[in-house]
């Protein structure tokens, strides 16, 4: 067989809490497994970089459970298109590779939500993921003035995160009003009960730091890097000064491959039945891209769909009231985050919404839809692809910018070479 194919009985793409549970409930199960991941870690998002360090006690747990099933790991392995039916291109460092499945299980996450305002593109303001990200991999936070500006519980996450690093954590504004926070949380010891050791570890962690609910971040401003940030609330508007602005709102399902294998994806998410199965037989989608729900969802969703596609329906039956829960989780942080009109349209004339390509609001407002402002305008076609602006022309026009075209990233000319014609398991 060719080193640069090889064929599994099931494929997981993403190494995060839902491929982790995915993977290892399809190999218990005695099927040829492969979880590959485009990072060189395993855990996703939420605990990348944890791995040699031994990582939270549900990361290591899941980890030893993935290892004892025997699941093979591919990492730095990054799928960007599938050549024909059954088989998906991957690049690695050592090359093209050609994965052919019998079953397909897509966990591939979500991404960060920004929508722009005056200010946004400045250095000094990220992404609060991103700097989480950063901060992971040991950038240096320490003696930082840092205003949080955004929606969601990862406000809390990242905060904590930051303060451990010695950064100072001037003040968390939180766009969404008190009273539907207080809702959200009186909701927790029926739908989420682990939640609430969680938010008061997090309480503990954020002592003396203010956190502001119905504010919002309204500009940035700095000559050549950020030096202050101007926010409003309700009663007043005034300006923090800073040397880092987290923002983000939530997130958004990462949907480029499921789409670019034709299954179907309605208000933002992919369609999946009681067994986590797409529209297309035999792939099968869980955390994330299916809605955004946390680590609990992910993993749910990821075990029920390592069993139906190991062929255990029984198995993945067995789980579907711990998903009902995790669903109604979901719905319950949608209300509470849902986005104020206010912040959706906080971009002027000047504010660039395409950052890759430098296009700025005024240029775009003139088209009635993505297609056209991307073929005028290049919006969406620099190194993001749109997965940054892609979002925001969503919540600033309605337009839909959604994507199905190869490759899902950006890759060498090299990888996409002719694919090799030969079935594997021919010699070489
Ligand atoms: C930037 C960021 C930071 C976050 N930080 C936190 C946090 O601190 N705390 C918290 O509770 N939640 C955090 N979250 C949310 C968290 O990711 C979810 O709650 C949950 O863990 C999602 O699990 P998942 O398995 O669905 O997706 P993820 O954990 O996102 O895993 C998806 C994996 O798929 C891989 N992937 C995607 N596309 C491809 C491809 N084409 N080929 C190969 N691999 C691919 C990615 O590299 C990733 O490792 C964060 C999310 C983001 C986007």
């Amino acid at each position: 067989m060719s080193d640069t194919r090889s064929r599994f009985e099931v494929v997981v793409v993403g190494a995060g809490p839902a491929g982790l549970a995915a993977a290892a409930a399809a190999a218990e199960c005695g099927r040829r497994t492969l979880v590959l991941d485009a990072t060189p870690w395993l855990g996703g998002q939420i605990w990348r970089g944890r791995e040699a360090k031994g990582g939270p006690g549900s990361a290591k747990r899941w980890l030893a459970r993935l290892q004892a099933a025997g699941a093979a790991v591919a990492r730095q392995t990054t799928v960007v298109a599938s050549p024909g039916p059954g088989v998906l291109l991957a690049e690695s460092p050592e090359g093209p590779r050609e994965i052919e499945w019998e079953k397909l299980i897509l966990t591939i996450g979500a991404r960060e939500l920004f929508l722009p305002f005056p200010g946004w593109t400045l250095p000094g303001v990220v992404g609060i993921g991103g700097l989480q990200v950063l901060v992971k991999g040991g950038w240096p936070l320490a003696g930082k003035r840092i205003v949080i500006a955004g929606s969601g519980p990862l406000l809390f996450a990242a905060a904590a995160e930051y303060r451990a690093a010695g950064a100072d954590v001037v003040l968390i504004a939180e766009q969404a009003d008190l009273a539907r926070l207080v809702r959200f949380g009186l909701s927790l010891p029926r739908l989420a009960p682990g939640k609430i050791l969680q938010a008061a570890q997090y309480q503990a962690a954020l002592l003396g730091v203010p956190y502001r609910t119905g504010c919002w971040a309204v500009s940035a401003q700095g000559a050549d890097r950020l030096e202050g940030v101007t926010l409003r609330s309700a009663r007043r508007t005034w300006t923090e000064r800073c040397d880092v602005l987290a923002t983000g709102f939530g997130f958004l399902p990462n949907l480029e491959l499921p789409r670019l294998l034709g299954c179907r994806t309605e208000n933002g998410a992919a369609v999946v039945d009681d067994r986590q199965e797409s529209s297309q037989a035999g792939i099968f989608i869980a955390g994330e891209p299916t809605g955004i729900g946390g680590e609990g969802r992910a993993l749910v969703e990821g075990l029920i769909a390592g069993f139906a596609a190991a062929g255990r329906p029984e198995r993945a039956g067995r789980l579907w009231r711990k998903r009902r829960r995790a669903l109604a989780f979901s719905r319950a942080m949608d209300r509470a985050f849902a986005l104020r009109d206010e912040v959706r349209d906080l971009a002027s004339p000047e504010t660039p919404i395409c950052r890759c390509e430098d296009v700025p609001r005024r240029d775009l407002e003139k088209y009635g839809g993505w297609r056209a402002a991307k073929l005028h305008t290049r919006c969406g076609m620099g190194p993001c692809q749109g997965r940054i602006c892609g979002g925001a022309v969503e919540k600033l026009f309605g337009w839909d910018a959604a994507s199905n075209r190869p490759p899902v990233f950006p890759v060498s000319i090299g990888t996409l070479r002719e694919p090799d014609p030969r079935p594997s398991g021919a010699s070489d």
